[in-house]
């Protein structure tokens, strides 16, 4: 790990101003070890240490995020629930109205990595945390998301790889609280250097490779996430969280599935399906939601909106095996929102 300037600043004018790079855009380099000129943003300091001690980010200065005040908190905004950038995973898992609105993402983030990561780990720098794929891991492989020529995952080692929408780069988004929040609708608050404040919707900012092969979402250098905004649903919905990984481990999941419905006298008035570690972002099933819509849900619709699900998908050599897999999650989380 590289000798490093530590800057801790007070609020976000400051952070925003120090921040010269993101750290996708720092990653872009010749030699794998890049940013050596980069002073980058870090809240828990659960990725970007651990891109730092494979020696595949040296920033020159670090800004620390977790002395700003105010970033920290859940409360009401109107209509909606602000989850300040900083607030933990273990936070979100554990809060009251986030538990009886949106059980769905308490569940996603409280069943995420560890109970020490999860006590550490803020849910802005899991939405911005890196890909897992482990060539963009590996300081061997210059890959076509630090600015080489190939996505060595098509020809490769591909079974933890998206099966949909993989047009150049195979990564799977990593945020397994991402899948809840694109089902919520959710919105993101962002300030700039010149303090100027932007909204934008979670689905919008993240980043498909067709549109921007090296970085997975629209944060610009000097710009900080300030909050997570989820519009309250009506008290009619249910929302499941549904995941499946390969050994009871605390790992990333091989899938998962959030399933978010507003069932009226037994039909179906709104319906999100969302799939993640899918495709390199969360993959909205949009073929199934309309096969729930209008309708009263039993175990054939859900079987059919699972099956619908999964139109589209691309498996690659190895990863065929995650069919039946979100095909089962999708079918268990419908039946579970849907009380049936
Ligand atoms: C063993 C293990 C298992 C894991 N399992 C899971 C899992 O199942 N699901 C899952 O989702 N994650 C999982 N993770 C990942 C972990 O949750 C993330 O690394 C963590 O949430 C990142 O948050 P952080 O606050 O530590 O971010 P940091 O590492 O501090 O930052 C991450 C990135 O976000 C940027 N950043 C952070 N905050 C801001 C901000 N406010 N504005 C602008 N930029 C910002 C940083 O510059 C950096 O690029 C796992 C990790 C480990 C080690």
């Amino acid at each position: 790990m590289n000798e490093f300037e530590w800057m801790s600043p007070g609020d976000i004018e400051q952070a925003a101003r120090a921040a010269t790079s993101t750290v996708a855009d720092a990653m872009v380099h010749p030699d794998g070890a890049a940013g050596a000129d980069a002073a980058v943003l870090k809240a828990g300091g659960i990725d970007l240490l651990d891109l730092m001690k494979e020696d595949l980010l040296t920033p020159r200065r670090i800004i620390n995020l977790r002395q700003i005040a105010g970033l920290e908190r859940i409360e009401p905004d109107g209509s909606a629930l602000r989850i300040g950038a900083n607030v933990t995973l273990a936070q979100i898992a554990a809060h009251g109205e986030v538990r009886s609105r949106f059980g769905a993402l308490a569940d996603a983030a409280g069943a995420a990595a560890s109970p020490q990561i999860r006590h550490l780990a803020t849910l802005g720098g899991n939405l911005l945390q890196r890909p897992r794929c482990w060539y963009l891991r590996s300081r061997a492989h210059r890959c076509t998301r630090k600015g080489g020529e190939s996505c060595f995952a098509f020809a490769g080692e591909n079974r933890y790889h998206a099966i949909f929408d993989h047009h150049g780069c195979a990564i799977v988004h990593p945020s397994t609280p991402a899948t809840a929040l694109v089902a919520f609708d959710a919105g993101l608050e962002i300030i700039g250097r010149n303090g100027a404040r932007r909204h934008v919707s979670l689905e919008q900012f993240l980043l498909l490779p067709q549109a921007e092969l090296h970085r997975e979402n629209a944060l610009a250098a000097g710009e900080i996430l300030t909050a997570i905004v989820l519009p309250l649903p009506p008290q009619s919905v249910r929302s499941v969280h549904l995941r499946f990984g390969e050994l009871d481990s605390f790992d990333w999941p091989i899938a998962d599935v959030a399933v978010v419905l507003d069932v009226v006298q037994g039909v179906c008035r709104k319906a999100a399906v969302v799939l993640g570690a899918a495709a390199p972002v969360p993959h909205r099933a949009m073929a199934a939601e309309a096969q729930l819509l209008g309708r009263t849900i039993d175990e054939r619709l859900a079987h059919i909106g699972a099956q619908a699900a999964l139109q589209g998908a691309e498996p690659l050599s190895q990863n065929g095996y995650k069919l039946p897999i979100f095909a089962t999650l999708v079918r268990r989380a419908i039946l579970a929102a849907a009380g049936a």
